[in-house]
């Protein structure tokens, strides 16, 4: 696919702003700024958050395959507080910090690694920025100081809060009209507020007695509200208007309302072109949440012998704007149908005797009609707000179409698996095992070896002596991969 304004044009997104399927323009030709609300790191992720994440990664490797440039950022939620307004109790972090003997910045250390690896095992292209809310209290409070100088803010009982009566157009995102606003009292009675639906900027007074971490600031020492990070973190990187702001459906109604006030309060302006969000995963007692006490993780899934890339086939099954339950039931049957295309791929390889590798493939123009006019479709279903569901499917019955060349099939499969992320090719080197001869692949074999346990002389020479020997070695995060020159 080309980088021509007409097949960005072909993109069309739900944006939940109008709550309508909209063609996407990026604001600047061939660039595209994304924002995705991030982690509250006191805790490991869970399923339904890392389903969130996987369909906010399937729009990038979209834009991507059109050929855009893609600006990623995502916040990490380390400061001590909560993120649901209707939270109570202690500060989480202090929780936690408590129960492992940790300190609260090393608990937000340990939650963030533990969060980006399990997205890298689920072949989440990282964002370019990661940005955590405790390196940004600086950009917070220059917010805070211009919205205060626009007339957005009060402070009461120690407290700096955003007055949404100040800013007419506040609900629009979440379709809240005047009657709802004033009946919005059912998430907590703060007797400061002017508002119900009026939010904290900055706490001094917080919710809970010992909140862990706090900040010096003209209003006292305290600590930032939630929704601020968001406002101030992506304006930073990706400027006072940009392209794509996600998160999960959750967001809508509260966090990124409030955002848009915040931010369009401080400039002006108008913020974000394109909302959108994930619905969630479900269990049979209802939604998914940590506070519910049904969350599962990667790691649950793993040990019952999951590879990560089965959830990432399992999330492919339902469109991101629809619920998804979750069974184990599913679980198997998604890990079934994602080995048997694994297998399919290398036994299609091993008939087009492709020794070449997999970007080589991939990046192959069908010789077939019939492989163009399926790579067409697949690619109409991405461009049909994110419709990964229906490409796979489209996929999965054109594998089996013994009419059409094996080298074209796998050329169609390694270029859709461009953006369903699910490494289809993995056995592939394997398979070709038998084409190369024995010493060489003992070569081959050794120098993974050597690299596991960290001998790169040894790997280094290793890779000499191949290369002697007219084999070329590729190392990758999904493994090596060698080829014959
Ligand atoms: P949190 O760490 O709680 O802020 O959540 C991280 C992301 O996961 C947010 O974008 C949420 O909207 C999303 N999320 C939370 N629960 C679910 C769920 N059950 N299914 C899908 N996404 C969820
Ligand atoms: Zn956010």
């Amino acid at each position: 696919m080309g980088t021509t304004d007409a097949t960005v044009k072909s993109l069309r997104l739900y944006n939940t702003m109008g709550r309508e399927l909209q063609v996407f323009t990026p604001r600047e030709e061939g660039k595209v700024g994304l924002y995705c609300c991030g982690p509250t790191v006191y805790n490991y992720a869970h399923i339904g958050n890392l389903r969130t994440y996987v369909f906010e990664d399937i729009l990038r490797r979209v834009l991507e395959r059109l050929g855009l440039s893609v600006k990623h950022v995502m916040n990490v939620t380390d400061v001590g507080h909560l993120t649901d307004d209707g939270d109570e109790g202690e500060d989480k972090m202090l929780v936690g910090a408590r129960e492992r003997g940790m300190t609260v910045w090393e608990i937000a250390a340990h939650f963030t690694e533990a969060f980006m690896s399990d997205t890298r095992k689920l072949n989440i292209r990282e964002p370019h920025i990661v940005s955590r809310a405790t390196e940004h209290i600086g950009e917070m409070q220059e917010l805070i100081s211009r919205l205060e100088s626009a007339g957005h803010t009060y402070e009461a009982e120690g407290n700096v809060y955003y007055s949404i009566d100040s800013f007419p157009s506040y609900g629009s995102l979440a379709l809240l009209d005047r009657a709802d606003l004033q009946a919005g009292a059912r998430i907590e009675v703060d007797s400061a507020k002017r508002n119900p639906r009026d939010f904290v900027l900055w706490f001094t007074k917080g919710k809970f007695e010992h909140q862990a971490m706090q900040w010096d600031s003209p209003w006292g020492r305290g600590y930032p509200g939630w929704h601020l990070e968001c406002s101030a973190m992506s304006m930073k990187y990706l400027g006072e208007q940009f392209d794509i702001h996600c998160g999960g459906v959750d967001h809508i109604n509260v966090h990124h309302t409030n955002e848009i006030a915040q931010s369009e309060g401080a400039t002006g302006e108008p913020w974000v072109n394109y909302w959108l969000h994930g619905e969630f995963l479900i269990m049979p007692s209802g939604r998914m949440g940590k506070s519910k006490g049904n969350a599962l993780t990667l790691a649950t899934l793993e040990e019952n012998g999951y590879d990560p890339l089965d959830y990432r086939y399992f999330l492919l099954g339902a469109h991101y704007r629809t619920q998804l339950s979750f069974s184990w039931e599913a679980m198997d049957a998604a890990r079934r149908a994602r080995r048997s295309l694994v297998e399919q791929l290398a036994s299609l390889r091993r008939d087009a005797g492709a020794l070449t590798s997999t970007g080589d493939i991939a990046g192959r123009q069908p010789g077939s009609a019939q492989a163009l006019e399926v790579r067409d479709r697949i690619d109409d279903a991405f461009a049909d707000d994110l419709n990964a569901t229906k490409a796979l499917g489209l996929l999965r019955a054109f594998l089996k179409r013994d009419d059409v060349p094996a080298i074209d099939r796998l050329a169609v499969a390694l270029d859709a698996d461009t953006v369903f992320g699910l490494q289809l090719d993995a056995l592939s080197h394997q398979d070709v095992d038998q084409e190369i001869a024995p010493h060489l692949l003992a070569m081959i074999k050794e120098r993974e070896q050597a690299r596991e346990s960290r001998d790169f002389a040894a790997a280094d020479r290793l890779r000499e002596e191949l290369k002697a020997a007219g084999v070329v070695i590729e190392d990758s995060p999904t493994g090596t991969k060698w080829k014959l020159e």
